[in-house]
C-alpha cells in the first residue's frame, strides 16, 4: 500500500552503500529522496551491518515500509570477533570488489521474482556506491539505467584518478620509507585539471605506500576509471564549493553527467512528510545527553572532538589530544569510540579527568549534524572525513583538521587552504599544537575570526544550493526525469 505518498508508482531504485557509516549516510539520502518521489525503493545492507543497526536501531525501524525496504547481502568478510568493531577498510574493498557480484545477481533476480506476485514493481534503476562497481555488471545485465554515488568530494574523485598520472611521472610508489619523513612528500604536484596547489602529501594516503603492489592504489585506479560506464554520477558537494573539480570529473568521465545534490543532509531534509519512517541508519547507539549537555551553554563556547566512524589511534596520541582539550581551558565534547584506540580500549589518565571534570563530557557516539547545529560549538576538531566536513560547513562551524587515511588529506587541504575554513594538526600530534589551534580559533585571534566568517558564508551557499528550485533540487529533478524514470 502507498497511501500518503505525493506521487504515484514510478519505479523501483535498488541503492547499494558501500558498507561503511560514511557511505551508508549519504546513500540513506539519495533513497529517501527517490522515495518521497514514488520510488519504490529497496536498500542493500552488508549482513554485517543490518545485524548491528537491528541491534542500535531497533527491529521495527530495519522492517521496512510503505514502498521501503531493506535486503543484505554478504559482504565477504570472514566473520568478526567483536560485532561491534568498525571493519578494515582495504580488507572490505577487496571483499566486496571480489565477492559481492554474485549475491547481488541473485538479490535483483528475487526481487524481479517476488514483483510477479504483484507485491512490489520489477527493479526498475541501481543507484550503486561508487566504489561498489561490481554491481554494473549486474544492473547491464539487465539492461537497467546504473547510477554511482560518490560519497566522497569532487576533488577527491579527480586525485585519486590522477594516481595513474602520479605514477606515470615517476612521483610515485615512494622508493623507500625514508621519503614519508625527509619532506619528499612536500613535493608541489602541478598542472593537474581539476585540483590546485597540490603536494604529494595532499593526495588520498594510499598512494604514500612504499609497497608498489598496494592493493588500495589499484582499486582506486579501477573503480574511479570505471565510473565512466556508469549513466551518470551523482557527488555529495555543490557547485559554488567545488565546481572547478567537478568539471575536471565530468572532463574525466567524458560522456558521463555528474550531478552534484549537495549537500544531501540539507537536500533530504526537513524528511518530506510522505518519505519513511527511516530517519537515521547509524552503526552506534547516540548519546542523546550529548545535546541536553550543550543546551544552556555559551554561544560558540564548547570545542567538539569527532574523529569519525573508521580512525584509530594510539593511546599516546589519544593523551596528546587529551592535555590539548585541557590546557585550553575550554568546556569540550569529546566521542570516543570504543574502538578508536588501536589495541586497547581508550583509557584516559586519571589526572585529565580530574581536571577537566565538570567542563568535559566524553560520550561513545553522538547525533553528530545536531551537535554541529548547536549553537554552542564553537569549533570541530575532526579527521576530516567528506560527511564530517559538509556538516561542519553545514553546522557553520570552522575545523581542526587531523586527518587520517583515504581522502581526508585532500579534504584537509581544501579546508585550510582553498575554503578557509579550518587549520591543520600535524599528523604527530603534540598536546601544545592542539592547545594553540584551539586558542587561535576560539579566542578573538584573526585567524579564527575570518574563518568564522568564512564558514558562515559557505554555510549560506550550502542553503542555497539544496533549497527549493536550488541548483542541487534541479539536478535531482534532471536526474530522475532524464536517467532513472523507467522509459515506457
Ligand atoms: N557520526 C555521527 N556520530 C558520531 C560520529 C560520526 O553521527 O559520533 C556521523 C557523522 O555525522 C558523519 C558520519 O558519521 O555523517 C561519518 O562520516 P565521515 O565521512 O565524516 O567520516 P568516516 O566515518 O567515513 O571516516
Amino acid at each position: 500500500p502507498m497511501e500518503g505518498r505525493a506521487e504515484e508508482e514510478k519505479g523501483h531504485a535498488v541503492c547499494v552503500p558501500f558498507p561503511a557509516q560514511g557511505h551508508i549516510t549519504p546513500m540513506l539520502n539519495v533513497a529517501k529522496l527517490l522515495h518521497a518521489r514514488g520510488f519504490h525503493v529497496t536498500f542493500v545492507n552488508s549482513e554485517y551491518n543490518h545485524a548491528r543497526l537491528v541491534r542500535t536501531r531497533g527491529a521495527a525501524a530495519l522492517a521496512g515500509s510503505r514502498g521501503f525496504c531493506f535486503a543484505t547481502i554478504p559482504d565477504g568478510m570472514p566473520a568478526a570477533s567483536d560485532d561491534d568493531i568498525t571493519q578494515d577498510i582495504p580488507s572490505l574493498c577487496k571483499s566486496t570488489t571480489e565477492t559481492c557480484l554474485g549475491p547481488f545477481r541473485h538479490l535483483l533476480a528475487e526481487l524481479n521474482g517476488a514483483a510477479s506476485t504483484g507485491d512490489q514493481p520489477p527493479v526498475t534503476c541501481v543507484v550503486s556506491d561508487l566504489i561498489m562497481g561490481f554491481s554494473m555488471d549486474a544492473a547491464k545485465e539487465l539492461g537497467l539505467p546504473y547510477v554511482q554515488l560518490w560519497t566522497a568530494s569532487a576533488v577527491s574523485y579527480v586525485a585519486y584518478r590522477h594516481y595513474r598520472l602520479l605514477i606515470d611521472r615517476g612521483i610515485a610508489p615512494l622508493r623507500d620509507v625514508k621519503q614519508l619523513t625527509d619532506g619528499y612528500l612536500d613535493t608541489p604536484v602541478e598542472d593537474l585539471p581539476g585540483l590546485r596547489n597540490m603536494r604529494l602529501r595532499d593526495f588520498p594516503s594510499f598512494i604514500r605506500s612504499p609497497d608498489p603492489d598496494e592493493f588500495m592504489v589499484g582499486y582506486a585506479i579501477k573503480e574511479t576509471e570505471r565510473a565512466a560506464g556508469a549513466s551518470a554520477v551523482i557527488v555529495n558537494s555543490f557547485g559554488d564549493l567545488e565546481g572547478e573539480a567537478v568539471e575536471a570529473m565530468e572532463a574525466l568521465l567524458v560522456k558521463v553527467k555528474v550531478y552534484t545534490l549537495g549537500p544531501l543532509s540539507l537536500l533530504a531534509s526537513p524528511e518530506p512528510e510522505s518519505s519513511s519512517s527511516i530517519s537515521c541508519l547509524s552503526l552506534w547507539k547516540e548519546q542523546g545527553e550529548c545535546l541536553q549537555w550543550l543546551h544552556g551553554k555559551e554561544a560558540a563556547s564548547v570545542v567538539y572532538v569527532n574523529f569519525g566512524s573508521i580512525v584509530v589511534m594510539t593511546s599516546e596520541q589519544l593523551v596528546e589530544f587529551a592535555w590539548g582539550l585541557a590546557n585550553s581551558g575550554r568546556q569540550f565534547m569529546w566521542i570516543i569510540r570504543p574502538d578508536l584506540v588501536r589495541g586497547d580500549a581508550a583509557v584516559l589518565p586519571q589526572e585529565f579527568l580530574a581536571e577537566t571534570a565538570g567542563r568535559g563530557l566524553m560520550a561513545t557516539w553522538c547525533p553528530q549534524q545536531e551537535v554541529l547545529n548547536h549553537p554552542a560549538v564553537g569549533v570541530f576538531l575532526t579527521h576530516s572525513g567528506w560527511n564530517s566536513a559538509l556538516e561542519s560547513v553545514c553546522g557553520g562551524v570552522p575545523v581542526i583538521s587531523w586527518p587520517f587515511f583515504a581522502d581526508q588529506q585532500t579534504n584537509c587541504r581544501y579546508q585550510c587552504n582553498e575554503w578557509g575554513v579550518g587549520m591543520e594538526i600535524g599528523t604527530n600530534v603534540q598536546r601544545d599544537a592542539v592547545t594553540g589551534l584551539i586558542v587561535e580559533l576560539m579566542d578573538d585571534g584573526e585567524a579564527g575570526k575570518k574563518m568564522r566568517k568564512r564558514v558562515q558564508e559557505w554555510r549560506e551557499k550550502a542553503i542555497m544550493a539544496a533549497k527549493p528550485h536550488g541548483p542541487s533540487h534541479r539536478n535531482f529533478d534532471e536526474l530522475v526525469r532524464n536517467v532513472l524514470l523507467p522509459k515506457n
